[in-house]
């Protein structure tokens, strides 16, 4: 099978096309899938630059987030049969290929009104904004969230649940397509992280009273500047960073606020189980619909390991193997 492979840490150009042999069943518990889709996300990036804090032995497939048909499965599997369309969570081998193996657990059916490129952008981005949103946050109908950086895979995946959860959403872009998108998704306040007075209309937009719950995506940027936004009892949930930040633990001490995180490879296996079944009724009825922003052949995988890392989000990217 083709299969991207990384022998060497590095720049994108370490992600080559090679021929493999196709991943065998090794216990009665896995399931062989066919990928017809592999998502990628920008932690894939980052194992595969080796500065990652969890990185793979190499040579290693990368790819997380896939969808496609179950191809084979172990002797004790019951839930899955071979022919069914379904999307997964942590393959055993990467995702960046056609075929990929599985333990049974980490697979779920793909609704029928769902694309395979939908189904690739499920696991990771969905999973991490419901445990941003609804475990760490434990935001409830009515206050008011701050996506700071709606357009991306994960606030997009944010902005779907905090609708169906009857929150009051104020999305940032960074671009003027990406907040038309975020316009089309109906957030209710619209705004430009990289405007200069952006504080002063995310606080205009609550009337003073300040937001309650803030997804952030680039807390080593935004994260000092947040705090002060902050609602009593406000609660951020950093879920990206890419450096450091001062803060003034003063601003967390006079709202008695709290800054927690997400770090979706550490979450329980049971809680991210119990997340899916909870997202499924979204996803068969169509209010959870992952935004597909670029889809390219596997062979392209260095390219959008690139291009995923500029400006300008919209959603989520895909290979197709
Ligand atoms: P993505 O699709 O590449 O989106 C990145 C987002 O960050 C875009 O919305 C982008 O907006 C926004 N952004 C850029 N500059 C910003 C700024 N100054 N202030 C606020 N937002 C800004 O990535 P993703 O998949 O959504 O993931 C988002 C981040 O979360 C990444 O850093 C990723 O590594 C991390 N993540 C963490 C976990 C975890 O377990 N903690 C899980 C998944 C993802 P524009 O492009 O419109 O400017």
């Amino acid at each position: 099978m083709k299969a991207i492979r990384v022998t060497q840490f590095g720049g994108p150009e370490v992600l080559e096309v090679q021929d493999i042999d196709v991943p065998q069943i090794q216990s009665a518990t896995q399931v062989l899938v066919e990928i017809r889709a592999a998502g990628v996300n920008p932690v894939d990036t980052y194992i595969r630059s080796g500065t990652y804090a969890r990185l793979p032995q190499r040579p290693y497939t990368p790819g997380s987030d896939g969808a496609g048909v179950v191809a084979a499965v172990g002797e004790a599997v019951r839930h899955i049969q071979v022919g069914d369309r379904v999307y997964g969570g942590w393959p055993i081998t990467g995702t960046y290929a056609q075929f990929a193996l599985y333990e049974a657990d980490w697979i779920y059916p793909l609704p029928s009104k769902l694309s395979f490129e939908q189904g690739a952008g499920i696991f990771i981005p969905y999973s991490t904004a419901h445990r941003a949103l609804f475990e760490k946050a434990q935001a409830q109908p009515g206050e008011w969230v701050l996506i700071h950086g709606a357009t991306g895979a994960v606030g997009l995946a944010a902005v779907q649940l905090a609708h169906q959860a009857g929150l009051r959403i104020i999305g940032t872009g960074g671009t003027e397509a990406g907040r038309a998108l975020l316009q089309a998704q109906g957030v209710e306040v619209v705004l430009n992280h990289h405007d200069p007075d952006c504080v002063a209309h995310i606080l205009a937009a609550t009337e003073g009273r300040g937001i309650n719950v803030i997804l952030e995506m680039l807390a080593n940027v935004n994260l000092g500047k947040d705090l002060p936004l902050l609602a009593f009892g406000g609660r951020v949930v950093v879920i990206g960073n890419r450096g450091t930040v001062e803060i003034n633990p003063r601003d967390l001490m006079a709202k008695e606020s709290t800054i927690t995180a997400v770090n979706l490879f550490s979450t329980p296996p049971e809680t991210l189980h119990h997340i899916q079944a909870q997202l499924s009724p979204g996803l068969r009825d169509g209010t959870l619909l992952p935004i597909v922003a670029h889809t390219s052949p596997l062979a392209e995988a260095a390219t959008v390991h690139r291009q995923i890392l500029e400006p300008g989000a919209l959603g989520n990217w895909v290979l197709i193997p």
